[in-house]
């Protein structure tokens, strides 16, 4: 079997066409669609200033590397690099390392910052004494963390690497949760209404599968090597993942069928939760927050602050 647009041999086949393509032919059908997704959404306007979230992982460098080779001629669109270094031991110390040489590679300006500094401790470190499962706090941190830095820098929004997958999983979890709220901020562009404190995130993989990306950041060879974190188990989305993927394995096309559906939501779940999606300021920090005093407070207050 040979490529279904010229005849050299294929790499993939995609799911929700029946296609299969060979190397160049891919590259060419990933860019477009991310191209597309841009144009379609409106991700990106004039006197953009984005802000890449990234981590070194496959979905951050593959967005990086394509806004940059998409914008960076452009004089009026600004593409930077933001990292957190929560300080997870042998991961994510390698993934910054090899991050910072590819921003260095391509003259991209990257700004770290870490838990240590802004916390007063690493991930490592709170986990000696924290049960709790550790994605929930990390990625309260983490999120925390992107938003006021990026605003601190200046974004005027954040582009991030998340895949149809990762949100599939999203939107399953949040049905599962009863979460529709939470769904309805969800999408190529989040948010609702717009917020000056919250920086709205951009997603211009948001229809490309997990295995495409991988595929494309091997192929235009933008990863050193794939790294895991090592906390990074008996998550509850870990267990929608497993189970999204046997269903996919089973019946292709079922994420894609997901994905089109929200799609098609998306718009009516917006509207519906204009009115009570209203964003507040955490008493104690300022940042957006849908409570009193946001999560990141919380966590600080109840897990950092009695250990140091
Ligand atoms: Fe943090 Fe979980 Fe991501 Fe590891 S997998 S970096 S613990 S959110
Ligand atoms: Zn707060």
């Amino acid at each position: 079997m040979s490529c279904k647009k010229c005849v050299e041999k294929p790499v993939i086949k995609l799911i929700n066409s029946n296609k299969t393509l060979c190397k160049n032919c891919f590259i060419e059908y990933f860019e477009k669609k991310v191209k597309k997704t841009i144009a379609d959404y409106n991700l990106i306007d004039k006197n953009d200033h984005i802000i890449v979230a990234a981590s070194g992982g496959k979905d951050s460098i593959t967005t990086l590397y394509l806004l940059n080779k998409i914008f960076s001629k452009r004089k009026d669109v600004k593409i930077t690099a933001l990292a957190i270094d929560e300080g997870i031991h042998g991961y994510r110390d390698k993934s910054l390392e090899h991050l910072k040489k590819f921003c260095k590679k391509y003259k991209i300006i990257l700004n770290i910052y870490s838990y240590k500094k802004e916390f007063g401790k690493s991930l490592d470190k709170i986990l000696k004494t924290y049960n709790g499962v550790p994605c929930s706090i990390c990625g309260v941190f983490r999120r925390y963390l992107l938003n006021a830095k990026s605003r601190e820098l200046g974004a005027t929004k954040l582009a991030t690497g998340h895949n149809l997958d990762d949100e599939t999983q999203s939107i399953v979890m949040n049905y599962f949760r009863n979460s529709l709220n939470v769904s309805a901020r969800l999408g190529p562009i989040t948010g609702i209404i717009p917020d000056k404190k919250f920086i709205r995130r951009i997603k211009p993989l948001y229809f490309l599968t997990e295995k495409e990306v991988t595929i494309y950041s091997f192929l235009m060879k933008l990863l050193d090597k794939f790294n895991e974190c090592p906390y990074n188990h008996d998550s509850y989305r870990g267990k929608i993942r497993d189970m999204l993927n046997d269903f996919e394995a089973k019946y292709p096309g079922t994420k894609h069928g997901i994905i089109t559906t929200f799609i098609q939501l998306l718009p009516i779940l917006k509207e519906h939760y204009k009115k009570s999606n209203y964003i507040k300021e955490c008493s104690s920090c300022g940042e957006p927050s849908s409570q009193e005093k946001c999560k990141s407070c919380q966590y600080i207050d109840e897990v950092i602050k009695p250990t140091l």
